[in-house]
């Protein structure tokens, strides 16, 4: 049976990012995923936006991962010519109890170590944009876009030039523990394969749950409910009216941001995602539904009056895996190690949505130190 030191299953951007830092270190690191190449579900279908890691409550894993992995994404991205661009982000306020949550939201910030944002008044953000329509708003300096092909690529070379390897069109099937690490079916283009792993990593994003059920040993209890939660975009056809990200303040009971305006590297205009929990299948369903178009616009409306219907079209959409299920509170990334199921060696990632491109690089680093602490 052929051997290696660490098997990470998905090569979305957290297991390309895991895949880069364990290879510093491990000579033998094979990254797998089922599709023809690397990153083809959530991790090319979300807003490419680096967050500053305002919203996530305190000593939760996704303020501090999100901080920390903000930092060294902008570092990386200067170091291996990676497109991005800090252009900041404007949370804009209609109301009095809107800028109220606005106070609450900076001192949030604040206690998660983002200590940058600046109050805007109605006349600062009219300058911003003459479209804008808010009466005070946040800005925050450090939110940027990202070109995440690029960067997840570079990650990809990066794991290759220290040795590892990609199996593209390779399923994991299945494995049991042993006292030299793991025992592997994998299922490699119709062939089923077995492979020995002294570290196995679940970094299977949608599917994280469904892997860890498929590894011997790994107690129904360790292994959380996953809710798939698809969120859509639709673009703004002609010149952006906005040189910055513009977020409304998010509703009560949301699940995500609340329909905000982003910009792609191209400067092309988008709005979304909004929130809807679907059932769990074997493919995702990335369908748009146009009626979904009168939502979307009186959402924008809030903030953009001016909008015009005619250029807002159906783009595509990404789906959330997430731990908080619907009207559930608050739920924090899961990265499991042997405390939490019991066998030394495996790493269970779940629940990594939003942050998650942005604290990629921060995640790694924990699995990292989590696989330092058990071995
Ligand atoms: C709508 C939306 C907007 C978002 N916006 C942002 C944002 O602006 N900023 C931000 O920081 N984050 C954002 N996110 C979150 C971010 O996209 C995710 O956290 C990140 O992409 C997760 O990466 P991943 O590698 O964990 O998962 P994925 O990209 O889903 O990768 C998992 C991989 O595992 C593979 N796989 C699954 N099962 C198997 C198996 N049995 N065998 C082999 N391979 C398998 C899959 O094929 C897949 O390629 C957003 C997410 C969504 C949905």
């Amino acid at each position: 049976m052929d051997k290696v030191d660490a098997v990470i299953v998905g090569a979305g951007v957290v297991g390309l990012a895991i895949a880069a830092r364990l290879s510093c270190k491990l000579s033998n690191v094979l990254i797998i995923d089922k599709h023809l190449g690397f990153g083809e579900e959530t991790s090319s279908r979300n807003s490419e936006v680096i967050h500053a890691g305002i919203y996530y409550p305190e000593e939760s894993l996704k303020a501090s991962l999100c901080v920390a992995g903000k930092l060294a994404l902008y570092e990386y991205c200067q170091k291996r010519t990676i497109p991005f661009n800090p252009l900041g982000k404007l949370i804009v306020a209609q109301n009095e109890d809107q800028q109220a949550y606005l106070e609450g939201l900076l001192l949030k910030a604040s206690i998660n170590g983002v200590e940058d944002l600046v109050w805007q008044s109605r006349r600062e953000l009219h300058r911003f944009s003459s479209e804008l329509k808010a009466s005070v708003g946040l800005l925050s300096p450090s939110t940027g876009i990202i070109d995440s092909h690029s960067y997840m690529q570079s990650l990809l070379a990066e794991a290759e030039s220290n040795g590892a390897m990609f199996a593209a069109n390779t399923q994991f099937i299945g494995a049991e523990p042993t006292d030299k690490g793991f025992n592997l079916s994998l299922d490699i283009e119709g062939e089923v394969m077995s492979l020995q792993s002294r570290y196995l990593i679940n970094s299977a994003g949608l599917y994280s749950t469904d892997v860890a059920q498929n590894i011997d040993g790994v107690g129904r209890g360790s292994i959380p409910e996953l809710h798939w939660c698809k969120g859509h975009y639709f673009s703004y056809g002609g010149k952006s009216p906005f040189s910055r990200l513009v977020y409304p303040v998010p509703e009560t009971n949301i699940t995500g941001l609340g329909i905000h305006a982003t910009l792609d590297m191209g400067r092309q205009l988008k709005f979304g995602p909004d929130t809807q929990y679907i059932s769990r299948s074997t493919t995702p369903d990335y369908s748009i539904d146009l009626n979904l178009k009168p939502k979307f616009l009186e959402a924008i409306r809030r903030y953009f009056p001016g909008i015009d219907a005619a250029k807002l079209q159906p783009s595509y959409s990404g789906v959330r895996p997430k731990l908080q299920g619907p009207n559930a509170s608050f739920a924090d990334f899961r990265i499991d190690g042997c405390k939490a199921h019991g066998i030394q060696g495996l790493i269970n990632l779940f629940g990594i949505e939003s942050p998650g491109l942005t604290a990629s690089l921060a995640i790694a680093k924990y699995v990292e130190a989590l696989l330092a602490e058990e071995t």
